[in-house]
């Protein structure tokens, strides 16, 4: 997948197996034009997030873009979020299984286990630490991005592989709920 300005890695790719290093010129002209073409990339895909280096290039930095769509359709609403230099200051124990899939894992769908809630903190695009709380699918957002800036994807954590699905029957899967 493609546009102009970015092309989304695919597995396979080296570059998606790198650890990402930290942001530090946030309010350059530069990273603040790649942010608003992410911004304006990742409304285009419809995607729920995507990590920086899923476009090539290696930073700490993903968008959380959470929206109702077809496939998710109890996700939450939320204004689209930059979130810089991440990290995750304290999760709960508890650990629930949901699908997930990815713009760098076409075709494949999979139950990840993720923390149900999670405490963390970051850099906003204007420069502002920000500590917040997510839960629920915005947790699992938030740590399906914070893996891409590690060097995972979401198919490392499937505990089973028939916890794998390919798209198309797992949309006729939940087209059955
Ligand atoms: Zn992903």
């Amino acid at each position: 997948m493609s546009t102009e300005k970015f092309t989304i890695l695919q597995l396979g790719h080296p570059h998606l197996r790198l650890t990402a290093r930290n942001v530090e010129n946030i309010q350059s002209d530069n990273m603040q034009n790649f942010i608003d073409d992410l911004l304006h990339f990742v409304s285009e895909v419809n995607g729920m997030g995507i990590a920086a280096p899923q476009v090539d290039h290696s930073l700490r930095l993903f968008i959380m873009s959470s929206r109702p769509n077809i496939r998710y359709p109890h996700a939450p609403s939320m204004q689209p979020t930059v979130i810089i230099n991440p990290e995750i200051i304290s999760v709960a124990k508890k650990i629930e299984k949901d699908w997930e899939g990815c713009l760098s894992v076409p075709s494949i769908r999979a139950l990840v286990p993720r923390h149900q809630s999670i405490r963390a903190c970051y850099t906003s695009r204007t420069g502002e630490h920000v500590e917040a709380t997510y839960s629920g699918f915005l947790a699992r957002v938030f740590q399906h991005e914070l893996d891409h800036l590690n060097g995972l994807v979401f198919t490392d954590r499937v505990e089973d592989n028939h916890d794998m699905m390919a798209e198309q029957e797992w949309l006729e899967l939940i087209s059955q709920r």
